[in-house]
């Protein structure tokens, strides 16, 4: 077993700008419709700020075409997922947790999502890949997600930071975004090394070892 810190973050509005996506596609085929701009939005749940008419047109949107894999990834976040792979691999374990569209066309969202992982990120975040509609089965430390409230089968075993948003629901100085990817990095490297040194201190013949 890993001493490492498990940290699974999410796709949708967290590495990818999913709602920019959206709001592009929306523009494009219904010009003169009303609009929530990006950053206006007030719930996670997109029909909450379109009237009820316009619902099986965001549906249609958001479920067919490449809408999955032509997302722009989210400021800051391709840096901070490089660091991980580069520099962060002997105290963090990343995955990439995301829940598919199971109404895609054909099925085709779980595709996209793992194309967008491998155009933008590699092989190695490819093979980092867990597609699940219930985070809550996935075990890890901490899960970095934009959703504000995750429920599931299970009682999970990871901590949530919710990631910046406007519909987070929550202050400012509560939620994570990537700007604060080196602060949370640093301390989890701290608290990693403070485990180790009690470790040493425990069993005397590794702290041998340990402190050279
Ligand atoms: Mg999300």
């Amino acid at each position: 077993m890993s001493d490492k810190i498990t940290l699974l973050i999410d796709q949708d509005g967290v590495i990818a700008k999913w709602y920019p996506e959206f709001l592009k596609r929306w523009k494009a085929k219904y010009p003169d419709k009303p609009f929530v701009d990006v950053g206006q939005l007030k719930s996670f749940y997109i029909e909450d700020g379109y009237p009820e008419e316009d619902h099986d047109k965001i549906q249609y949107i958001i479920r067919n075409g490449d809408f999955y894999e032509s997302m722009d990834p989210m400021d800051g976040a391709l840096e901070a997922l490089k660091d991980m792979q580069l520099n962060c691999q002997d105290f963090i374990d990343p995955y990439i947790c995301t829940a598919p569209e199971l109404d895609f066309t054909a099925l085709d969202c779980h595709s996209q999502k793992a194309r967008w992982v491998r155009n933008h990120l590699g092989e190695w975040w490819l093979k980092r890949m867990v597609l699940t509609k219930d985070k809550t089965l996935v075990r890890g430390h901490i899960l970095i997600d934009d959703k504000p409230t995750i429920t599931g089968a299970m009682k999970p075993t990871w901590e949530h930071m919710v990631f910046t948003s406007s519909y987070s629901g929550m202050p400012e100085g509560h939620t994570f975004s990537w700007k604060d990817w080196p602060t949370l990095r640093d301390t989890i490297r701290a608290h990693q090394q403070e485990q180790a040194e009690k470790s040493a201190i425990i069993q005397p013949d590794k702290s041998i070892i340990l402190l050279g």
